[in-house]
């Protein structure tokens, strides 16, 4: 029964039209900077789909800002429904090498601002649905189509859906995975370190207290005793446990003593690990040091914590049924599958914390692409994408 349905929906499955949409995608700018990114590619998408005869909503979210939603099936079962979820804002478009909005396809890979992250993945997953409902098959649950805002930032577009619905049984994230299956990810913090020293000439460096010394100390610390610990932590299904400095500044002049210095670091944590113990890792190397060296001044803070939002770990247990509808999946479409973690964060922890949906991360390209200043996406893996969405959908929503 799968099988011939799923045959029928494949000799649906516009692949002409999946590239184009995935050109026209990239051809409208969506990157933070603009003063509403995704204010445009949300209301071509809605309009693209409400032409292929979907059920849709236009959902605003933060003014003009709004989630596109579609939908195929009647829902009678809400076990069998399934949301196939992408964000429509992109990174930045400067220093790129290659023309942002182009769309230009050169050996089998497409390219431009969100080839890969991910306009390539929102053309499969629009391409999937239309192949099924162009076919006729009839659903017993129901498939979404769930483009967001503002994953790039402050995940408001997945966070909507998690308050107000719709809430589905599972959730397919297309960020690129090369369409390996991602069942987890690490949650995300980032941490400020601020020293406060005392400026005075470099000539009399007793009038002054060196925070770039200081801050050494700090950092010599998290190298030789955080980091060892952090790096025996590892969890079976979102990987290893990491801390990363990714920041320094301090000081004003090579002849005066630095009066200042933060230091800026990225800690992935574990389910069983949390931010609150993130930053009292790094308060108690703090802590320790004032024990020598009472003039140790230095404040931690959560960066960006103005919003109490937090980036916490996506967890789907290997034994879901997703996870084995997706192994299937992938064996039929490219004759392999593998299990892995994401190795950044998604919207997929917020759907699954928040709104209760079972998410797995599967898309098209090579992370290592995103953000990146040439960014591409091969057509192959949208198009098989596509297919193993199509896949999914049947086995979860069919009859
Ligand atoms: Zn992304």
């Amino acid at each position: 029964m799968l099988t011939n349905s799923y045959q029928k929906a494949l000799e649906h499955l516009d692949e002409n039209k999946i590239i184009d949409l995935t050109k026209n995608l990239i051809a409208i700018p969506s990157y933070h900077g603009l003063a509403e990114p995704e204010k445009d590619i949300s209301a071509y998408l809605y309009k693209y789909l409400a032409e292929e005869g979907f059920e849709t909503e236009h959902v605003p979210v933060v003014g003009e800002r709004k989630n596109v939603i579609a939908w195929h099936g009647p829902g009678r079962d809400n076990e069998k429904t399934l949301m196939l979820e992408g964000h429509m804002d992109t990174v930045d478009v400067k220093n790129m090498s290659v023309d942002p909005f182009s769309g230009e396809i050169k050996n089998g890979n497409i390219y431009g601002r969100g080839a890969v992250d991910m306009k390539g993945a929102l053309a499969a997953m629009v391409g999937a649905l239309t192949a099924i409902k162009s076919a006729g098959i009839p659903l017993e649950g129901r498939a979404y189509f769930a483009g967001v805002i503002d994953e790039e930032r402050n995940y408001r577009g997945a966070d909507y859906i998690a308050k107000n619905g719709p809430l589905t049984r599972y959730a397919i994230v297309g960020e690129p995975t090369e369409l390996e299956i991602h069942n987890g990810h690490r949650g995300l913090i980032w941490i400020e370190v601020k020293v406060n020293g005392k400026y005075a000439h470099g000539g009399t460096p007793e009038k002054g207290i060196n925070a770039i010394e200081k801050a050494g100390a700090i950092i010599t610390e998290i190298i030789t005793k955080l980091k060892p610990e952090i790096k025996k932590k590892s969890h079976p299904i979102t990987g290893p446990s990491h801390l990363n400095l990714g920041y320094i500044k301090g000081g004003t002049q090579p002849s005066t003593v630095a009066g200042d210095c933060i230091l800026q670091m990225d800690r992935r944590w574990l389910p069983d690990e949390s931010q609150e113990g993130a930053v009292r890792e790094i308060e108690a190397i703090i802590s320790s040091l004032k024990e020598n060296d009472p003039e140790l001044d230095a404040e931690v803070t959560v960066i960006d914590d103005d919003m109490g939002i937090q980036f916490p770990p996506l967890v789907c247990e290997e034994s879901s049924p997703l996870v084995n509808i997706l192994k299937e999946a992938s064996d039929k479409v490219i004759n392999r599958h593998k299990t892995s973690y994401f190795p950044a964060w998604t919207d997929g922890s917020i759907l699954s914390r928040d709104g209760g949906i079972e998410t797995v991360v599967l898309g098209p390209g090579h992370l290592s692409s995103a953000h990146s200043e040439e960014e591409y996406c091969p057509v192959e893996e949208i198009i098989n994408a596509s297919k193993i969405y199509i896949y999914s959908i049947l086995k979860i929503c069919g009859q």
